[in-house]
């Protein structure tokens, strides 16, 4: 059996309950080793096989896999924040599927939340925006042209970006053709959770100056948009005025 397990953000107390049991009953361990805190790897057994999956192929952490499969073995793959977002897992539960090995996948908690806590702020503010566009910048790895920075930036939504802090120049321009001015708010978080952690705000108009004035061109996310500024509606939810199925309303 092979568990995918979310280790959280950084800080190694975030990981959940169920997975941290699951990591402390692993004979093997194959852990994203640029992300995740090496502190988690306390918690595993002497006896566990230990492999650092930044330094291997897809090819060889499936043979590592199979390997433990055939010996009788319970493997844990352990990915940064959640393994739904930029964790190259489904390439892996196909191979498995393939091959008659079975797996579960236990969640964790992204970095985007880890950095929203290290903001305090909350993404989805009434009057403000009710969405959160999660994408990064092409890269080596392409994006699809309909999900351009700018044409996701049209809409004036949150916006949280993965994987972009070593491109903060074009980030910038680009989020400038969407919706959002040079005076829109913008935030750098970088290693959220981790000792280390670090929440540079600036605006839209200087968020490639914030990246270079404080060294952070990756383990960052790039966040942007009014959520980050001082107006706001209060919620209806909490209003004395408001009926819900709980709570009945005053006039
Ligand atoms: N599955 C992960 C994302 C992996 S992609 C998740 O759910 O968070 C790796 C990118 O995630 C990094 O380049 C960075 O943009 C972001 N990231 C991961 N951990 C981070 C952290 N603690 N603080 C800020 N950004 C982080």
């Amino acid at each position: 059996m092979v568990h995918f397990i979310g280790a959280g953000p950084g800080a190694v107390d975030l990981i959940t309950l169920r997975g941290a049991a699951l990591l402390k009953q692993a004979q093997v361990v194959i852990y994203a080793g640029s992300l995740v805190n090496p502190g988690l790897l306390a918690m595993c057994r002497e006896d566990c096989e230990i492999y650092n999956s930044a330094e291997m192929t897809l090819e060889q952490v499936l043979s590592v896999m199979e390997a433990a499969e055939a010996a009788g073995r319970t493997t844990v793959r352990l990915h940064t924040g959640d393994p739904c977002l930029y964790g190259a897992i489904r390439e892996q539960m196909d191979r498995l599927d393939e091959l008659g090995i079975a797996y579960d996948d236990t969640p964790g908690v992204s970095s985007f939340c880890g950095a929203a806590a290290a903001a305090r702020a909350e993404y989805t503010l009434p009057g403000v925006s009710q969405s959160v566009i999660i994408t990064r910048m092409a890269g080596r790895t392409p994006v699809p042209d309909r999900e351009g920075i700018a044409a996701l930036a049209a809409h004036g939504a949150t916006m949280v970006v993965f994987l972009s802090a070593g491109m903060l120049e074009g980030l910038q321009a680009e989020l400038l053709k969407g919706a959002f001015t040079e005076d829109t708010p913008a935030a750098l978080v970088y290693k959220a959770t981790w000792p280390e952690e670090k929440v540079v705000r600036c605006t839209l108009g200087t968020l490639a100056q914030a990246g270079r004035d404080n060294g952070i061109r990756k383990t960052a996310l790039v966040l942007v948009g009014d959520f980050l500024g001082s107006s706001y509606e209060r919620s209806l939810l909490y209003h004395p005025e408001f009926t819900t199925e709980y709570r009945e309303g005053r006039k």
